[in-house]
């Protein structure tokens, strides 16, 4: 019998998934801690849970995307709300989809298989976009067998399923993909800073470069929104900075330099120090504009 499904964490990231996952044809359950959240998925056809500890004792397959390490820790094995563990039934499969502490994860996997439950790590790349589109790449750490079973419900929400490893592996994997990713909104942030200074046309230059040797996904999906100054977030500088630290946590437990990422870092502190925490990752250009003193923006087009 197919295994029902349940998904904890209806944000930017997890409502697009469970959406997918509804899509798919699966009995999908819900829980958002913001109980509002789950009106637009039930009235789609999902079926909202009271808690946690409630939906994991409907279903044998339980997702989670909340935002850091102790909300999935809160949602796992919390009193109040009653957290997953409060709830299980035997033989269930627990999958991350948060970005969190690889060493936590490894932790949690072991309190839950004490309760005879299995556990994946499946962080996801992709952005906002990706969730809705069912276009995420997901990156999983565990046991092959469990990987198997979640595939169906993976391949309703990603297009790469890609499994690398055991427990943790899949939030390594992750951590490795954020200092790509905050580099290149680094170098995007320099080249615009750039190429304003020089008085090019921004749009033209976007063209230019975007299909070559220095096209990222960074520059292709906000590089344009930073030209129009819309900072509206698919992925929020507070989570992004949630995420340079978990980079630089581990990097700190490898002794390994992370040069770059360390710098990434502080930049979007001074971001987050001006109340800008909301706003999407590649607001990361304003502590650049505010060195050189220059506002990155593309001319009006011609009427
Ligand atoms: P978001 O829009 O801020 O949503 C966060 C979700 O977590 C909400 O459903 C929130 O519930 C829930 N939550 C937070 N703390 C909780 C707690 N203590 N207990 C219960 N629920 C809690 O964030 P998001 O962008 O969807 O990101 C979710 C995860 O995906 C993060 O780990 C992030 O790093 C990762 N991710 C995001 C992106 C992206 O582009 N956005 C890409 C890849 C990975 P409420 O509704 O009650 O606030």
């Amino acid at each position: 019998m197919a295994d029902t499904v349940g998904f904890i964490g209806l944000g930017i990231m997890g409502r697009g998934m469970a959406r997918n996952l509804l899509k798919a044809g699966f009995d999908l359950r819900v829980w958002n801690r913001t109980a509002s959240r789950m009106d637009e998925l039930a009235a789609e056809g999902a079926h909202p849970t009271r808690d946690p500890a409630d939906l994991a004792a409907q279903c044998d397959l339980i997702f989670i995307c909340v935002s850091d390490t102790p909300d999935v820790e809160a949602v796992i094995t919390g009193d109040h709300p009653r957290g997953v563990i409060h709830g299980l039934r035997p033989g269930a499969l627990v999958v991350d989809m948060s970005t969190i502490s690889p060493h936590a994860t490894r932790a949690l996997g072991a309190r839950l298989a004490a309760k005879g439950a299995r556990m994946l790590d499946a962080p996801v790349s992709g952005g906002s976009e990706g969730a809705a589109r069912g276009t995420l790449s997901i990156m999983v750490g565990g046991a092959a067998e469990d990987v198997e079973r979640a595939r169906p419900a993976f391949a309703a929400m990603g297009k790469t399923i890609t499994h690398v490893g055991g427990p943790g592996d899949g939030q390594m994997v992750k951590l490795v993909n954020q200092i790509l990713v905050v580099g290149n909104a680094l170098a995007m942030s320099e080249a615009l800073l750039f190429a304003q200074a020089g008085g090019l046309d921004l749009r033209k230059t976007l063209d230019a470069v975007k299909p070559g040797a220095a096209g990222s996904w960074m520059l292709a999906n906000r590089g344009p929104q930073i030209l129009e100054r819309d900072w509206r977030p698919g992925f929020t500088i507070d989570l992004q900075q949630k995420d340079v630290r978990l980079v630089l946590d581990a990097a700190d437990q490898l002794g390994v330099p992370v040069l770059t990422t360390a710098m990434i870092f502080n930049l979007y502190r001074t971001l987050q120090a001006e109340g800008l925490g909301a706003e999407g990752n590649h607001a990361l250009i304003k502590a650049l504009e505010k060195l050189a003193n220059l506002e990155v923006r593309a001319a009006a087009p011609p009427q």
